[in-house]
């Protein structure tokens, strides 16, 4: 069938229509856009793999790296002439955190925008479909609604493969000087426990084996339990772990202050928890960490680091680095190599410092000269890296637990992820995927790991 004609649904006299959406940012976004077309699933949308010929498409945007806006404007740009060759038909949506942040000046310079909507208001979306379609002009939505949006989204539907991700926790409390997420996502919002448990268990009916609870700052939520009282992520853990047929959880992303007894006893105590923890430190420096108000020293993150390992010994750590903040000196510096020699971490990300509109950092003074982050960010990245290769390294000969995800690039090859998240890659049968299974690894390559398979379970 031409997908671009119209066609009925089995269920309902609606139009088939296609929908292509383009995510830029973190595990949230991709979420995020998964529900975005379960939303519009009723009216009639289809995933659409390229914007061309597309009845809709949508940009959902991330503010938190540079130049954000500029590439949401550049993207614009070569989508206007696709919607021109609709004759104007094609719908254009900007979602996420650039339009919460710059919603006005989004349609001020694309006016052929049809609608721009906050992360908060995507249940509204086929509302604000038809009043677009209706209306001809746009539609912006970015105000942080009194109803919460996941009281109204539809059940997921799309299907989200042997792993998944599961939003617990939206918003965020801290402000970060650096950070834009308190003002583009609002306060922190915990969903329900029974509302998680009854997506997570829809979920492993459709053959997820690994979720991720997924949150701007996770391990913050504490969400009504099914007994009416509060739980907090520890909790929320247990209950999760308990669920037939899932067989490994993560969470991500977390802030050292909202580690607490329950969580860290959590990994201790349930061996589906993932042994790797993405924790965010940004700096070593008690006086950088001081200006970005980030609530916790370097000597409080190395405490609780201790306190981890000795709850879980094989854990293993990734971290954020944020370099070249105003005020930072060389002195400063120093104390985040130093602190990354004292952890040792298994994996990180490492960005330049640069202005957020509209946080407190970015009219700060001290602001670091561009050469001088520079340096400090190829310092920093080149002690990161020898850590990872370090920690892959150790993997060579060891046996691990891989979860396989899908088919690998060669032909005959499955990919999976270890218990770290290295892509593990084995020659075997593609009837292992949706399979955890023991793996001897064989080579370390930069990205990746390969092996061959152990007869017998790791955990058996
Ligand atoms: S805790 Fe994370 S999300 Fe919240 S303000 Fe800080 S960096 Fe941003």
């Amino acid at each position: 069938m031409n997908e671009t004609q119209p066609a009925v649904t089995s269920h309902e006299a609606t139009p088939r229509k296609r929908l292509h959406v383009i995510t830029w940012g973190c595990q949230m976004n991709v979420y995020d856009s998964g529900r975005m077309s379960d939303v519009l699933a009723p009216l009639g949308y289809t995933a659409a793999d390229t914007p061309e010929g597309a009845d809709m498409v949508i940009l959902n945007t991330c503010h938190i790296r540079d130049k954000a806006a500029e590439k949401v404007f550049s993207e614009l740009g070569r989508l206007r002439r696709l919607k021109e060759a609709t004759g104007g038909h094609m719908i254009l949506a900007v979602a996420g955190c650039v339009a919460q942040a710059e919603g006005r000046e989004i349609l001020a310079r694309a006016p052929y925008v049809d609608i721009v909507l906050g992360p908060q208001t995507y249940h509204r979306l086929p509302e604000m479909v038809a009043r677009a379609s209706r209306a001809g002009g746009a539609v912006i939505e970015t105000d942080f609604p009194a109803e919460d949006k996941f009281d109204h989204l539809p059940e997921q539907a799309t299907p989200q493969g042997v792993t998944a991700f599961l939003t617990v926790q939206e918003g965020c409390d801290k402000f970060c000087s650096f950070c834009v997420v308190p003002y583009t996502r609002g306060a922190e919002q915990s969903r329900p426990a029974a509302a998680i448990l009854a997506e997570a268990q829809r979920l492993i009916a459709r053959g997820s084996r690994e979720i991720t609870l997924l949150g701007q700052n996770v391990n913050a939520w504490h969400g009504a339990a099914p007994d009416g009282g509060t739980w907090g992520l520890g909790t929320l853990l247990r209950a999760m772990a308990s669920l037939p047929g899932l067989l490994r959880l993560r969470y991500a992303t977390s802030h050292p202050r909202d580690m607490d007894v329950a969580l860290i006893e959590a990994h201790r105590d349930l061996p589906g928890l993932m042994p790797f923890l993405h924790l965010p430190v940004q700096s070593g420096s008690d006086r950088i960490l001081t200006a970005m108000n980030r609530k916790h020293t370097a000597d409080d993150y190395l405490r609780l680091v201790d306190r981890l390992r000795s709850a879980r010994p094989d854990l293993a750590l990734s971290s954020d680095f944020i370099v070249g903040h105003p005020g930072e000196t060389d002195a400063d510096f120093a104390a985040t190599l130093a602190l990354v020699r004292s952890v040792g971490f298994a994996q990180a990300y490492s960005f330049k410092y640069s202005p957020r509109p509209g946080t407190p950092a970015a009219g700060a003074p001290g602001q670091v000269p561009e050469v001088e982050k520079s340096r400090r960010l190829q310092a920093l990245q080149g002690l990161l890296r020898g850590q990872q290769d370090r920690f892959n390294a150790a993997c060579n000969g060891t046996v691990m637990d891989v979860l396989f995800t899908g088919r690998g690039r060669h032909p005959g090859q499955i990919v999976g992820r270890s218990q770290y998240l290295q892509p593990i890659h084995i020659t075997e049968s593609a009837s292992l995927i949706g399979e955890e299974r023991a793996v001897r690894i064989r080579d370390v390559h930069p990205n990746s790991l390969s092996g061959t398979l152990v007869q017998e379970r790791l955990s058996a």
